[in-house]
């Protein structure tokens, strides 16, 4: 597929999202990360965006709950080039009745080349690094020439 470059902002547009038993591992990662997470826009499904608004007073633009379709609306965000910075504390240990959005929703972001942390360590590396603060370029799927090639075929 070919791509093109997009430039993310310093400003990060970033969603956070936590099955049950890792929103407390959730809530205590923000608290670390508070500082520099409030230098971003913040987005959450439902559940988890009133528990991170309640542990650290961030504003945090809620999506619905996860179970009930909030999954896929954050997928859309990225679809949309309006999330840029997943960082979702999966449950490694339970299967789930949306199991399938969950899977969705790392295969958007893969897609669309956004960086995703699924665990503390991984999201401590992504809030630690220089070009959270920065511009940066990223590659992505070039859709109008997608979209033109299908319409050729
Ligand atoms: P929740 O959804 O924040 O509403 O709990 C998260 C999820 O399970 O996907």
């Amino acid at each position: 597929m070919k791509t093109k470059a997009s430039k993310l902002l310093a400003r990060k547009n970033i969603a956070l999202v936590a099955h049950d038993n890792m929103k407390e591992s959730l809530s205590a990662w923000a608290i670390k990360h508070r500082a520099e997470l409030e230098n971003h826009e913040l987005y959450a499904t439902g559940t988890t965006g009133y528990k991170l608004e309640d542990a650290t007073g961030l504003k945090i633009n809620k999506c619905i709950s996860g179970p009930m379709g909030g999954d896929q609306q954050i997928g859309a965000k990225i679809s949309e080039g309006n999330v840029d910075t997943l960082i979702f504390f999966w449950d490694p240990f339970e299967q789930l009745p949306h199991d399938p959005d969950v899977k969705a929703l790392l295969r958007i972001a893969a897609v669309w080349n956004i960086p995703v942390a699924c665990n503390p360590a991984s999201a401590d590396f992504i809030l630690s690094s220089q070009l959270i603060s920065k511009e940066y370029e990223r590659q992505v799927p070039d859709y109008d020439s997608y979209i033109a090639e299908r319409l050729a075929n």
